[in-house]
């Protein structure tokens, strides 16, 4: 009876410690710009802010600004099991960015 306890408490302490080792993230900060990714076993979730240029190569070009015009990839990825559930990633100006890294008085 006693061991029974014990086995069962053992049991709960062990599978909290794993769920916590899967579901705490870890912040990752990215020197291009300001991308913050914060990542976990599960999961992760990427707050992108980084510096990129306006080229017909790539997904975000975008047609109304001349190529070449610098600005930044923001958006927010948010991936579980390594499958992309979220990505509005879009490319703006630093004008446009609504970020207080952009907007410093
Ligand atoms: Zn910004």
């Amino acid at each position: 009876m006693k061991k029974n306890l014990v086995l069962k408490l053992l049991t709960i302490i062990i599978s909290i410690i794993v769920l916590l080792i899967l579901l705490i993230p870890r912040p990752l900060y990215a020197d291009d710009g300001g991308t913050e990714v914060y990542k976990a076993k599960l999961y992760s979730v990427e707050i992108r802010h980084s510096i990129w240029e306006n080229n017909a190569g790539f997904d975000w070009y975008r047609a109304d600004l001349e190529e070449g015009t610098f600005g930044y990839l923001t958006g927010t990825k948010i991936k579980i099991f390594g499958r992309i559930i979220r990505d509005n990633t879009e490319f703006l100006t630093s004008e446009e960015c609504e970020c207080k890294r952009c907007n410093r008085p």
